[in-house]
């Protein structure tokens, strides 16, 4: 059965951004590197126009400011791309439930079965472009093919702002250079020029035995890679949104009810937070009064968290200006990021303290008290 894979890859995805929010620096060289002033530093990415001077990703800052003395290096912010990175990957939500985060810019869109919602693939390529630009103002390059080995191909085939959809693999396939396939290498190369292999179309017509013979495993999956073979499937993360826990009163309640409630709700929901290894940076409460007015205050902190402390103390001070009595009340928690993508960033709270307490009360201990989860916090 014929599938629909589109692989989405941002354009110079951190130089993009800046220039975005810095319109000033459109048109200019704008290299973007984590730590400029060490001689190890390595240019992460830069525009389009830095690319023209021979700038390109992992060359030395030094190398760099050599080839483009004019260039504008920044140092650019993680935390601001993987918060763009987050709402791109729910923008692809609204197109399939289907998709693989690839890195922070690219992701696996599987459309299978969603042909048929637009004229042809190439209206298909051009509402995810569309939607993209409407939302991030800024744009992507897509591949769409019958796999994810052709669609990745194929979104880095007409960069920027590129649609390319390979309806002919075989054709497709032998206007890419060898050593662009997927698990080539520079040793797998050398291997594979020393057997009189220099391109697709040459590795296309190697017997299998062949392969097998020189490189192993990796020679059966060439053989198939050859003829645009790729059964591998899109694994979507589980991408939770908001988590959240409310409760509805059966007689209204104020004061310090109202308080104590609030702990209870911020405790259950950020234990969940925690079982999921996920961390977050937005906070909301929600008050329903008797008369059913219901109002919701959110708040966003500056780095993620999964501190039942940090987001409680935000809860609370969410809830001040609001009097009771409520019938219902509510806290939850979005705008995620897995522990693992927070540990690029500096970390301030008690991630650790946080979940050996969950451990223990999974085992049964009573430790509240213990814990900073106190009237008075
Ligand atoms: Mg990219």
């Amino acid at each position: 059965m014929s599938r629909t894979i589109v692989h989405v890859d941002m354009d110079a995805f951190f130089a993009a951004v800046e220039i975005r929010d810095n319109p000033h620096l459109a048109g200019k060289p704008v290299i973007i590197g984590g730590d400029l002033d060490s001689t190890r530093g390595v240019v992460s990415t830069c525009s389009y126009e830095a690319r023209k001077f021979g700038v390109h990703s992992a060359m030395p800052i030094v190398q760099a400011r050599k080839l483009c003395p004019q260039g504008i290096f920044l140092k650019g912010s993680l935390e601001k791309y993987a918060a763009i990175s987050r709402e791109l990957m729910f923008l692809f939500d609204e197109f399939t439930p289907l998709v693989q985060p690839l890195s922070i810019d690219e992701a696996f869109l599987d459309m299978s079965g969603c042909e048929h919602f637009y004229k042809d693939l190439n209206s298909m390529g051009q509402s995810i472009k569309k939607r993209i630009h409407e939302k991030l103002r800024l744009t992507a390059s897509i591949g769409i093919a019958p796999n994810m080995f052709l669609a990745k191909l194929a979104s880095e085939k007409q960069k920027p702002d590129g649609l390319t959809i390979v309806t002919n693999p075989l054709a497709f396939l032998d206007t890419i250079p060898l050593e662009k396939m997927w698990g080539v290498g520079k040793q797998t190369y050398e291997k594979l020029i020393s057997l009189g292999i220099d391109d697709i179309p040459a590795l296309r017509k190697t017997p299998l035995d062949t392969l097998v013979r020189s490189l192993g495993k990796q020679g059966y999956q060439l053989y198939q890679l050859a003829r645009g073979i790729d059964n591998r499937l899109v694994e979507p993360n589980t991408s939770t949104k908001s988590l959240g826990a409310e409760e509805t009163y059966a007689e209204n309640i104020k004061g310090e009810a109202v308080h104590n409630e609030l702990i209870l709700l911020t405790d259950k929901t950020t234990r969940r937070l925690r079982k999921l290894g996920l961390q977050c940076r937005t906070v909301t409460v929600k008050f329903r009064y008797p008369d059913f007015t219901t109002f919701e205050k959110s708040r966003s902190l500056t780095e993620a968290t999964a501190d039942t402390d940090l987001l409680l103390a935000t809860v609370l001070d969410l809830a001040k200006p609001f009097v009771g009595p409520f019938r219902l009340l509510g806290v939850s928690l979005s705008n995620f990021t897995s522990a693992k993508t927070q540990s690029l960033f500096t970390k301030k709270d008690n991630l650790v303290l946080w979940q050996t307490i969950d451990n223990l009360r999974e085992k049964g201990f009573d430790i509240k008290k213990a814990t900073t989860l106190k009237k008075d916090t």
